[in-house]
C-alpha cells in the first residue's frame, strides 16, 4: 500500500479550477483517502446530495455550530458560509484515512496553521479563457454566480504563493499523476 506524506491534503482553486473533480478521482484511486464533507449555507445545486457533497445548513444552524466551536475552520466565500466540521475530520482520522479538503484559500491557510505538515495544493486552470469555458460547460451556476466567482480570482492567485505547490490542471490524468508524485513518500 502506498504511504502519504501527510494525513491532510488540501486542494484549493478558483471556482471551476477542477478541485472537486480531482478530489473525487483521488479517492476513487486510493481506498485509504477520504474527502472531508463541509457544511454550507449555500443553496443546494440540483445534482448535489445532502451529506455527500455538503451538509446543507440554514444560517441559524451554521451560527449555532460556530458558537459551539464545531468547526476546524470556516469562511464566508462568495456570500455564503462554508466550514469544515471537526467531528467529521476526527472520525476520518480515527479510521486511518488520509483526508482531502476541497476548501477555499483562506480555509487552506487556517488548516496549515493548525497542522503544519498538511500539504497545500493550489490548482490553476491553464488559462482564464479555459476556466470560463469550463464554468459555462458545468452549467451549475447562473451567469451572475459565475461572475461573482470570477471576481475572487485575483485574491485567490495572490494567496497561492502561500501554498506548498501550484499545479496547472490541463490534462486531468497528468494532474492526478503530478499530485500523486508530490504526496507519496
Ligand atoms: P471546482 O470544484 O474547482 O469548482 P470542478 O471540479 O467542478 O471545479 O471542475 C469544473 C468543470 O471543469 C467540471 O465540469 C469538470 O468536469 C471540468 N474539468 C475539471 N478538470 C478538467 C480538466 N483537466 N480538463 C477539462 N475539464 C476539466
Ligand atoms: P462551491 O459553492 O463552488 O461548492 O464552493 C465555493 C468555495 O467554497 C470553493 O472555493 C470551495 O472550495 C469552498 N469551500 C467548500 N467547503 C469549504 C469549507 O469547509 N471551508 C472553506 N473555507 N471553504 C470551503
Amino acid at each position: 500500500m502506498q504511504k502519504f506524506q501527510s494525513r491532510f491534503i488540501v486542494l484549493s482553486a478558483p471556482s471551476g479550477g477542477g478541485k472537486t473533480t480531482i478530489a473525487k478521482m483521488l479517492v476513487k484511486r486510493h481506498d485509504e483517502m477520504s474527502i472531508s464533507i463541509s457544511a454550507t449555507t449555500r443553496e443546494k445545486r440540483p445534482q448535489e446530495k445532502e451529506g455527500k457533497d455538503y451538509f446543507f445548513l440554514s444560517k441559524d444552524e451554521f451560527s449555532e455550530n460556530v458558537q459551539n466551536d464545531n468547526f476546524l475552520e470556516y469562511e464566508e466565500v462568495h456570500g455564503d458560509y462554508y466550514g469544515t466540521l471537526k467531528n467529521r475530520v476526527e472520525e476520518l482520522v480515527d479510521r486511518g484515512k488520509t483526508v482531502i479538503f476541497d476548501i477555499d484559500v483562506k480555509g487552506a491557510i487556517s488548516i496549515k496553521k493548525k497542522y503544519p505538515d498538511a500539504i497545500l495544493l493550489f490548482i490553476k486552470p491553464p488559462s482564464l479563457e479555459e476556466l470560463k469555458a469550463r464554468l459555462n460547460k458545468r452549467k451549475s451556476e447562473s451567469e451572475e454566480a459565475i461572475n461573482k466567482r470570477l471576481r475572487r480570482i485575483e485574491f485567490e492567485y495572490e494567496q497561492a504563493e502561500k501554498f506548498d505547490y501550484i499545479i496547472i490542471n490541463d490534462n486531468l490524468h497528468h494532474t492526478i499523476e503530478q499530485i500523486e508524485d508530490l504526496i507519496w513518500i
